[in-house]
């Protein structure tokens, strides 16, 4: 039988209570289960001669005189003089005086001159000869236990409360003991040995039960690849999947768009630009529908990419699509496109939800009949009941804002039997690890900016200084952004509100200025509004909370402040700061508060060193941990137990090569391999297809 169908249950010392909150704290409910249950730290077994000064050390002992006392007012203490071939210690334990029974009992009822124990804890080294541990945990044996009982490495578990390291040793020994034999090897001998790997069950045993410290790390090697595996082999079968569903159009490049647009022009391609334009052509040209993600960072450029490809889908006959996530940034595609394709015969409709129900009715009709060459939207657009002639193109702007379930509706307006679909982010994730997890997505990345940039410069000052500097920007006719963590006054925190500081701000810093005030809980018709207004210069500061971070292009916005900027995450930081910068004068962001963790010190150091959004996510990822990267940033990506995507990235790697090569050649052994969670899985994701 699996040992996914056995019970915890069954086994040796595991009551029905224990095997109830073992389900429901710790999720485990069969024997794969536990055995799977992963230790989360270990510690090397040492000699009493090899303990240093320090916390957290384990060494095996041998107790030769124990002893008690009382230790100040509410402490007692219990002591136990240890030993082993090379030398001698004194093991400590500490428990609060108690009237009603014996804190002590326990240990002096096992812990008795003859007996062997393990002990872990901190050691303090008073003299060179007196070494002494305030022992945390221990565990005996018999004194007449063999030699070999206790392995050369100790493990700990992720512990909850009513459960000890050594309640998880002792289950864990008896699932080795009764069903090792029992853990199914899915990778053929002949891959083991190419990538060097474990087997699995002496990987399972050594994971928890380290024969050496250097077994331990195969161990974990061996389960990360196999987590790893599991991902990339479906992703390498998405893959596949979409390129044989053959598309039912095709475009023909005829360039009577795309030649008058190029001359026109007002700047050339970056090498990145084109590069990518390359990619993305060579794929639109392809008999399989595309599925690509376009990263590049804030002001890359990736407008004249998009527009570009909209162009071969018009000069075919085609329609195409851009939805944006906000009326304002629909809006400034519009007029972009607008100017970009002046005198060229291309129709460019907006379609956005502040829009009148006629006007709305209009727009449909004309895009029925295919009028419409390019419709450019919000989520209104996905709400309405639209039949497009001939869409085959669908552009998603700042695609983290829409889910899922919207590209597919965006996709089912099409006629076509599938669409190719191009997604926009300028919310990288390290190339690396987008090549690896976003395996059934192509990936194109514009890796540099349009030159004259001039790179913002970001640096830290006091609140007053900063405001003296933005008035002598605006006294230059420059515009400033004052962010703000919050909308609202928070009685937990001491954060500013932004609409008490706007309030202030008013009154006094810029009093002889017009401040404007955007947050989160305004209607979006009024958020865009103050938005337009400020692009139109009728503000000089716009005070905000972090809706600012997406989209919009202000090129006399030179300044940004940043108050508390300790509090956001590098990536928040990074899309706020390419807010300014977007035209050719030196722009500046300045940072108020202070950091207090380490990782705030680091966020901002990272943030004054670099504007490099791909350096930016990188460290990002480090900072914040892959938990929290993939819990906020990206969803639906599982969370490695074994692994580390940060920093097991080669391993990732040979994971992929090996999903790429099994899929391609070994039918059997991939069916084998995902047998279990394929029916999921292909509800869940192919639907996407
Ligand atoms: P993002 O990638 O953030 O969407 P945009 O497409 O909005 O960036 O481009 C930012 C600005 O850079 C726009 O004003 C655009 O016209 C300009 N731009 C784009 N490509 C180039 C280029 N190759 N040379 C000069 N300016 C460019
Ligand atoms: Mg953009």
């Amino acid at each position: 039988m699996s040992i996914k169908k056995i019970p915890v249950r069954y086994l040796k010392g595991v009551g029905e209570k224990k095997a109830a909150s073992l389900e429901r704290k710790f999720g485990i409910k069969s024997v794969y289960d536990l055995l799977y249950y992963l230790p989360c730290d270990w510690n090397v077994v040492k000699n009493i001669s090899e303990l240093t000064e320090g916390h957290k050390q384990t060494a095996k002992v041998r107790v030769d005189d124990t002893s008690c006392g009382t230790a100040g007012y509410s402490m007692v203490f219990f002591q136990a003089s240890v030993s082993d071939s090379t030398g001698k210690a004194i093991a400590v334990w500490f428990k609060y005086h108690n009237r009603n029974y014996d804190p002590l009992a326990t240990l002096k009822k096992y812990i008795v001159p003859g007996v062997s124990m393990v002990i872990t804890g901190s050691v303090q080294c008073k003299e060179f000869w007196l070494k002494k541990m305030n022992v945390q945990e221990f565990e005996i044996f018999p004194a007449d236990s063999p030699q070999n009982i206790l392995g050369p490495v100790r493990q700990f578990y992720p512990l909850q409360e009513g459960f000890k390291n050594n309640f998880f040793r002792k289950i864990i020994a008896e699932a080795l003991k009764k069903y090792s034999g029992s853990i199914d090897e899915i990778i053929p001998e002949k891959y083991l040995r190419e990538y060097s790997l474990l087997k699995i069950a002496d990987a399972v045993k050594n994971i928890h039960f380290p024969e050496s410290p250097g077994l331990k790390d195969e161990a974990r090697k061996r389960l990360a690849f196999d987590e790893f595996l599991n991902l990339e082999l479906k992703l390498e079968l998405l893959r596949k999947q979409r390129k044989c569903r053959k598309k039912d159009f095709r475009y023909n490049m005829t360039k009577e768009l795309l030649t008058p647009f190029r001359q026109h022009l007002p700047f050339e391609f970056t090498a990145a630009q084109t590069r990518v334009i390359n990619e993305i052509f060579e794929n639109l040209n392809d008999e399989y529908p595309m599925n690509r993600l376009l990263q590049g960072d804030v002001g890359s450029g990736k407008t004249v990419v998009a527009l570009s490809c909209s162009l071969l889908a018009i000069e075919s006959g085609f329609q195409v699509v851009l939805l944006a996530p906000t009326e304002i940034l629909a809006e400034q595609h519009m007029l972009t496109f607008k100017k970009m394709l002046e005198g060229l015969p291309v129709t460019i409709e907006l379609f956005i939800g502040k829009m009148k129900p006629k006007k709305k009715s209009e727009l449909k009709k004309r895009i029925a009949v295919s009028v419409s060459n390019i419709v450019i939207g919000t989520h209104a657009l996905l709400e309405e009941d639209i039949k497009f002639k001939n869409l085959s193109l669908v552009v998603i702007d700042e695609q983290q804002k829409f889910g899922v379930e919207q590209r597919l509706n965006m996709k089912k307006k099409s006629p076509f039997a599938s669409v190719d679909l191009l997604m926009m982010t300028a919310t990288p994730i390290p190339r690396t690890l987008a090549l690896t997890l976003y395996g059934d997505l192509d990936v194109s990345t514009i890796d540099e900016l349009p030159p004259g940039r001039v790179p913002v410069k970001t640096l830290r000052m006091t609140e007053q200084d900063a405001y003296n500097f933005a008035r002598e920007k605006i006294k230059k006719g420059e515009q400033v952004f004052i962010v703000y963590p919050l909308v609202d006054e928070s009685d937990k925190t001491d954060l500013k509100s932004a609409v008490r500081e706007a309030e202030k701000l008013k009154k006094n810093e810029f009093r002889e200025y017009s401040v404007g005030l955007i947050h989160g809980r305004l209607k979006p018709e009024e958020k865009d509004s103050i938005m337009s207004d400020f692009a139109a210069k009728k503000y000089d500061v716009l005070i905000s909370t972090t809706v600012i971070e997406v989209g919009i292009d202000v090129p006399s916005a030179t300044t940004m402040i940043i108050e508390h900027s300790d509090r956001y995450g590098l990536a928040t930081l990074h899309q706020l700061r390419g807010r300014i910068g977007r035209g050719s004068r030196e722009s500046h962001c300045i940072l108020l508060g202070e950091p207090k963790t380490e990782n705030s010190k680091r966020r901002l150091k990272v943030l004054m060193s670099t504007t490099d959004g791909f350096r930016i996510a990188e460290e990002d990822l480090f900072i914040r941990g892959q938990g929290e990267f993939f819990g906020t940033a990206q969803s639906g990506l599982p969370l490695f137990k074994a692994g580390n995507i940060i920093t097991d990235i080669e391993i990732l790697k040979m994971a992929k090569t090996l999903a790429e090569k099994i899929v391609r050649n070994e039918t059997p052994l991939l069916e084998r391999m995902i047998r279990e969670d394929l029916k999921d899985y292909y509800n869940i994701v192919l639907a996407e297809v």
